[in-house]
């Protein structure tokens, strides 16, 4: 049943509101809300319980669970073929490039970031730009993979928007002027910032804290997770996530990241760290989840750097290539699952942990869900890796499954679950160059660094209980190089060139049932897919594809029921959510990220796709959207 109002004025949307949710919950359907000025302020409990809330979208990943689902229906797999564009904004000017962004929707406005460090307001019935901020960026900034923004953080009359300077702004939300700017760290060392932040209430102080990491492993950064105050921007914890380096809270040291001594990371002769220790790498450059039940932040951690495995053997180099579990009082860690032990791919382990349940030997476990660079999608043990048990790594024994989303994976032939560990395959890990040469010898390597997935987020459904996941099928020829560290240069020690694994397709979405592993339905594209995904209780799901279009999907058979061609690649998350009784759909149209840049053969293919910038909000007219 779907629920229809007129707009209405003053009090009067207060009572509506009030008696339409109480009509929608005996109906089992969703709230209908009016559309609002922007005025508005963002609570906590709007961004905690924004995955419940249709009206808005008021957090990345749309809950802090990340699921990206949504229980409207009034666009559904019987009408979708219908769906037109509302309407459609340009983010003009010469500065194009990669819009991987996730719009937020709350109270009549859509705040949308752009590449170059831009956000903008945006009616959201109309499309009418309200304000616009351009962030003032240096010339010697160094993103490895393009000048994308993922998303902004939305609480209080604020909106926050990492910066490529290696910097957080926080923007007046009624007049996008600056109300604070804190640079985190210096830029010209490869430090910046891609991801979305976010927001989490500390229960145990009460206190709101608005967490965001750091890109640059590819320079030799050690990553390093903040937590600040949302008013002033003052930062008040900083978690390394390389092992051995030191914390801060409250602007003093605090704790070491793990053992003191760092015996994941190897020593010179006389006893010092090697120097790969000092630019290790694990930046935490995606977006943090957040478990309500234990009061823990969650997210992924990058490579360790460099690339090259050889100046950081022997040793897993922890905390690098994993998920790891943060107090949000302290910054400490409080648990860890590495994705790859001494990840020697560049695999990274960035992507969100989506947090669920699901039936496990007859009883309903809470569940992490985090689809990997490396090939495989990893179900871990929430209860157990949340646990203050005084260990952090918690690899024996953390995961309930861990399942190969693409073909043909060559550096681990599958997982020991006692242990944690995979069973790697000898000779996958590149040799060292001979004496006297300056490149190792080259192996083929699947998938390749820019992996079976990378940053792009799955999708799970809470009604078909799959996930849905933007994979690539693809392989490289990978070799050493000697490296030396050297501020503000490429700090890998490998070379590489990306080919195709099969003739007719490279992207793949994958629906994949987490409770076996089971591949349900895929979707094949011949060219790389790089979107984010969105599903449904109306029982689609949606995505882009780097040759423009927007498509949907039936989410139990894969069936393509709907595309539309927006006229760039598509390698931004779309977003639904519902005004005045009527659904919408919103999302980033303009190629760019990683591919074009190092994507070997596949740069070479997607040389045709037009450079753009522009934002889309769909519908299904409303003379079809009964149902
Ligand atoms: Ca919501
Ligand atoms: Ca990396």
């Amino acid at each position: 049943m779907i629920l229809r109002h007129p707009r209405m004025g003053g009090h009067r949307i207060l009572l509506a509101a009030a008696s339409t949710l109480a009509l929608a919950a005996a109906a089992g359907s969703s709230a209908t809300f009016a559309a609002g000025d922007g005025t508005k302020p963002v609570a906590w409990e709007d961004i905690l319980n924004d995955e419940k809330t249709t009206g808005d979208v008021v957090s990345w990943g749309m809950g802090v669970r990340n699921h990206r689902y949504s229980s409207l229906e009034q666009i559904n797999v019987n009408n979708i073929d219908k769906m037109k564009p509302s309407w459609s904004f340009s983010f003009g000017d010469e500065k194009q490039r990669g819009q991987e962004t996730q719009a937020l929707v709350h109270d009549g406005v859509i705040y949308v970031t752009a590449s170059y460090s831009r956000v903008f307001a945006l009616d959201a019935k109309s499309g009418k730009k309200l304000w616009s901020y351009s962030h003032r960026l240096p010339d010697d900034i160094r993103p490895c993979c393009d000048v994308v923004n993922r998303g902004a953080a939305i609480f209080g009359d604020k909106l926050y928007m990492g910066t490529l300077d290696a910097g957080i702004v926080a923007l007046d939300r009624k007049t996008g002027k600056v109300v604070w700017n804190e640079k985190f760290e210096d830029h010209t060392a490869g430090y910046t910032m891609t991801g979305a932040p976010s927001l989490v209430k500390d229960q145990k102080t009460g206190k709101v804290l608005l967490i965001h990491g750091s890109s640059g492993d590819e320079f030799g950064v050690v990553g390093r997770l903040y937590a600040r105050d949302p008013d002033t921007g003052k930062e008040i914890w900083m978690r390394p996530l390389v092992e051995g380096h030191m914390g801060r809270l409250n602007g003093k040291d605090s704790t070491t990241t793990g053992d003191a001594k760092a015996p994941s990371w190897p020593n010179n002769k006389d006893g010092t760290k090697v120097d790969a220790w000092n630019h290790g790498g694990g930046a935490p450059w995606q977006t943090a989840t957040y478990d309500e039940k234990t009061n823990t932040i969650v997210i992924g951690t990058g490579n360790p750097a460099p690339w090259n495995t050889h100046y950081r053997s022997p040793g897993d180099s922890l905390y690098t290539s994993g998920q790891v579990y943060i107090e949000p009082s302290t910054g400490e860690p409080v648990g860890f699952f590495q994705h790859t032990p001494n990840d020697a791919w560049d695999f990274s382990g960035n992507n969100p942990i989506t947090l669920f349940e699901m039936e496990k030997d007859g009883k309903v476990v809470r569940a992490g869900a985090h689809a990997d660079r490396n090939g495989f999608l990893f179900i871990t043990d929430t209860d157990k890796l949340t646990a203050r048990d005084g260990k952090i790594s918690k690899q024996a024994g953390g995961a309930f499954g861990i399942y190969p989303m693409v073909p043909g994976i060559s550096w681990a032939k599958d997982w020991n679950l006692a242990t944690g560990r995979p069973n790697e395959v000898e000779g996958q890990r590149p040799p060292k160059p001979a004496e006297g040469e300056t490149k190792g010898k080259s192996i083929e390597v699947t998938p390749n660094f820019l992996g079976g997935t990378n940053w792009m987020p799955m999708a799970y459904n809470q009604d078909t209980k799959l996930f849905y996941i933007p994979t690539n099928d693809w392989k490289e020829d990978y070799w050493t190089e000697n490296v030396t560290y050297k501020k503000g240069a490429a700090f890998l020690g490998q070379g590489f060139r990306i080919h195709k694994q099969f003739d007719d397709h490279v992207g793949v979405l994958r629906a994949m049932d987490p409770t076996s592993g089971k591949v349900v339905w895929e979707h094949k594209e011949a060219m790389p897919l790089w979107a984010g995904v969105l599903t449904t209780k109306g029982g689609f799901v949606l995505t882009g594809t780097s040759d423009g279009y927007v498509k949907a999907f039936d989410a139990k058979s894969g069936k393509e029921l709907w595309k539309f061609q927006t006229g760039s690649g598509v390698v931004s998350q779309p977003v639904t959510w519902e005004a005045d009784g009527k659904q919408y759909i919103g999302l980033a149209s303009g190629y760019g990220g990683a591919v074009p840049l190092w994507g070997g053969d596949m740069a070479d293919q997607t040389k045709q796709v037009s450079q753009g910038g522009s934002f889309w909000v769909f519908e299904v007219p409303q003379t079809t959207a009964a149902n």
